[in-house]
């Protein structure tokens, strides 16, 4: 039998509500709402016209400090903050990224939240959902068989085989399909060449889908793609090989909202889920507008860290939608500021050691200057975040008055917050704190801004994060990449924000400087385009963009129970 406090058995124990009667506290009429099943509908996209005319409600996004491996709890805490807010009288939804099912499988088991703060049904949000990532994953796979059809008849303009840049994508962690030969057998087989498989929350349609604000602009991205080059060194892209409409086509329903509901039935817009590190790891623009508007509301969390995320959310979704936010919540756990202090050796993949649950107000200290440089970071695009202390079992008082007290040397309001064990209850002076923040900078006519202007040419906007979000003293370039950004600047992308790729485990691109690292510069050795999600990503790193399994996966305690129900999520 499941343990009595297990995410599942909570979830499984709470009645849903039908999902129309969610969809009209939003306000949201019959005729946009289609039913996927118990407690799931998606949203047509014609709700965007029709809530155009109310007033939007104010934007929140949920990000961290640097977070330990398991995470630090954005999710459950964004989920635990709309309840409070409910339980406040307000409407209040909640926007997150729809997880990927090969870390599901694999290392996370489930990322739909935690205790009495989660989205349901989690069986069906972590595991296919509407079916919105296996759609990325035909749009794109079309394209890639398109292109090597293009290769196999000559098409024009003319492919250059060895310029290839189009990989296949699955959503699932399967690391023998990283490289591949591609096209053996015979002259009817194709065109040999070496290719291989992302995970589909790699995949630029991902970040396309999530960046697009409707069918057309989705339509336009998506003709943009770069697919390779051509015997010049020309960018190919999936308009020239005829493959944009029919993505398009592929993908018009995934382009629609899943509309959920939390535990205490708020609503839930769970919506795309681009990686965090090659793409910009935020939720969909389309699901933001339409949750803006039908909710006072809308709670959405960047993923990592506020060096990452956040500086995402704010510099490129915030950029392709026009929605400025209104606050930011800032995750803290005293095992993470413990971490940070250094003292502790945690392993990926493993449990968190013993040694970070004993009582020590100094080593939360110790580590507070992470937090502090991730406050510094939010203010440095204009907001005053503030800080929620994600309460586990195994914090000490002593600890809690620790980080208020780092907290308030700054100006920055913290609250501890419950939700995990409690629900809503325990959010509700988070919640109100949120809402004194707000308040405070309407009076003080202070707010969002960008971190740099859109004409700040791409080497310096790299530049501009590395020193001032992640504290490093420079960026060194790779032979190269300079001229490359120089190349974009000339062409049409000089306007494009930037996406760096590195550790989310640091401020900086080596996961073991922990803290608030300083004397250490930013190497950069690659560059790329992402020219339909309309951003410029920098290597800092070796990121992969296809997860393996460890020895003992989560697939391998995924089963059904007698009654043919899921047990093994978590
Ligand atoms: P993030 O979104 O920052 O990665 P999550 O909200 O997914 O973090 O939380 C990470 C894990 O920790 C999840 O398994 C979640 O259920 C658990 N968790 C989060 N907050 C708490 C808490 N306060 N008490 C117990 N478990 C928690
Ligand atoms: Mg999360």
């Amino acid at each position: 039998a499941p343990r009595p406090a297990d995410n599942l058995s909570i979830a499984r124990a709470v009645r849903l509500w039908p999902i129309e009667e969610i969809a009209h506290r939003l306000g949201l009429s019959g005729e946009v709402v289609e039913p996927y099943g118990r407690g799931i509908a998606k949203l047509d996209l014609a709700a965007m016209t029709s809530l155009a005319e109310r007033p939007r409600g104010r934007y929140v996004v949920v990000t961290s400090m640097t977070p330990t491996p398991p995470g630090e709890g954005k999710t459950t805490t964004a989920i635990g903050l709309v309840q409070g807010l409910q339980r406040l009288g307000h409407i209040a939804s909640v926007a997150l990224r729809q997880p990927s099912m090969g870390p599901t499988l694999g290392l996370k088991g489930g990322a739909t939240g935690g205790g009495y703060s989660q989205v349901l049904p989690m069986e069906r949000i972590n595991l296919h959902l509407t079916g919105d990532i296996h759609a990325v994953g035909a749009a794109h796979n079309l394209l890639a068989a398109m292109v090597d059809n293009h290769l196999h008849h000559r098409l024009e303009p003319e492919l250059d085989p060895r310029e290839v840049r189009w990989q296949r994508v699955i959503d699932l962690n399967d690391r023998a399909l990283r490289h591949l030969v591609l096209g053996i057998g015979g002259r009817g087989d194709g065109f040999p060449r070496q290719g291989g498989f992302e995970i589909t929350a790699a995949s630029e349609v991902m970040a396309v889908l999530a960046l697009a604000d409707s069918l057309a602009d989705l339509r336009r991205r998506l003709g943009r793609l770069i697919v390779g080059l051509d015997r010049a060194g020309e960018p190919v892209t999936a308009e020239q090989v005829g493959a944009a409409g029919a993505m398009t086509v592929l993908l018009k329903e995934a382009l629609k909202p899943n509309l959920l509901q939390t535990l205490e039935h708020a609503p839930a817009l769970i919506h795309a889920g681009p990686f965090g590190n090659i793409a910009h790891g935020n939720s969909s623009v389309v699901a933001d507008h339409i949750g803006l508007h039908a909710s006072d509301f809308l709670v959405t969390e960047a993923g990592f860290g506020a060096d990452m995320g956040a500086e995402r959310f704010f510099n490129i979704k915030c950029r392709a939608s026009g929605l400025a936010p209104d606050a930011a919540v800032l995750v803290v756990t005293v095992r993470a500021l413990k971490y940070h202090s250094g003292r502790h050796r945690v392993v990926p993949g493993q449990p968190l050691p013993a040694s970070l649950l004993g009582e020590s107000p100094d080593e939360v200290r110790e580590g507070g200057a992470n937090l502090l440089k991730q406050i510094d970071n939010v203010r440095a695009h204009g907001l005053t975040p503030v800080v929620a202390i994600n309460a586990f079992p195994s914090d000490h008082q002593s600890e809690h008055t620790a980080i208020r007290e780092l907290c308030a040397s700054v100006g920055v309001r913290a609250e501890v917050s419950t939700h995990a064990r409690d629900g809503g209850e325990g959010a509700l002076g988070l919640a109100q704190a949120l809402i004194e923040t707000m308040n405070e900078a309407d009076e003080a006519g202070s707010g969002f801004h960008f971190l740099y202007p859109a004409d700040l040419p791409l080497a310096a906007k790299i530049e501009r994060i590395a020193t001032r979000l992640y504290g490093a003293e420079g960026v060194d370039f790779a032979p190269g990449v300079r001229e490359r950004l120089e190349t974009w600047q000339r062409q049409d992308y000089g306007t494009f924000p930037v996406c760096i790729a590195k550790t989310h485990m640091s401020l900086s691109h080596d996961a073991s400087r922990l803290g608030a690292p300083t004397g250490w510069r930013l190497p950069v050795r690659e560059v790329r385009l992402s020219a339909g999600a309309g951003f410029v990503y920098a290597l800092a790193g070796d990121i992969r963009t296809m997860p393996g399994l460890s020895a003992s996966p989560a697939a391998t305690r995924l089963d059904i129970d007698e009654d043919g129900e899921t047990v093994g999520l978590y």
